[in-house]
């Protein structure tokens, strides 16, 4: 009995010396409380106190600090948008909008390969001119028809991914945009 209250009070912590034990065994026994033992109690229970004061802080505070986060993420994210759309929307029109000679070279590629996908041979649906040599870094090949090839959309996707289809010689030696 008086072993299993002792490892018991052990267990609310290692900094009571074996003196306090002892008068919180006696407390919890009944008997009469010492002036030195009150003091000590109330020592506890203000640390005690002082700790649910210092867990409502902490959560407090990681309330806002979650805040915080959500409003940095929320604002990275407005501005991520924002370069997003510019970069997209920037380089997609000075690439193809109402570039009359872009249009005409798609079409002349679309023509001369019989509106057919050149790596997996599907006709028609969603086509793409496809620069064999990009058009970044090649601004004079830009309208050259030998220089487009028609793929379909998901060929043109994989092929920008770097993935092997088809006649691998038409691209991954000169690629593209
Ligand atoms: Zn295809
Ligand atoms: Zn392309």
């Amino acid at each position: 009995m008086k072993k299993n209250k002792k490892s018991s009070m052990g267990m609310l912590g290692k900094h009571h010396s074996s003196e306090t034990i002892l008068k919180m065994s006696k407390i919890r026994n009944g008997t009469h409380l010492s002036n030195e033992t009150k003091e000590k109690l109330k020592k506890i229970n203000t640390g005690k106190h002082l700790s649910e004061e210092t867990k409502k802080k902490i959560s407090d505070k990681l309330k806002k600090y979650k805040k915080t986060k959500e409003h940095i993420a929320k604002v990275g994210l407005a501005q991520r948008g924002k370069k997003h759309w510019n970069w997209k929307g920037g380089k997609q029109r000075e690439r193809h909008n109402g570039d009359w000679k872009y249009i005409n070279w798609r079409k002349n590629v679309f023509v001369r390969d019989n509106f057919t996908c050149q790596i997996c041979r599907k006709v028609g649906g969603y086509l793409q001119a496809h620069h064999i040599k990009s058009w970044a870094k090649y601004p004079k090949e830009r309208y050259i028809l030998d220089n487009g090839i028609t793929l379909c959309l998901e060929c043109h996707k994989k092929i920008h991914n770097n993935a092997k289809v088809g006649d691998t010689n038409l691209w991954t030696k000169r690629l593209t945009t």
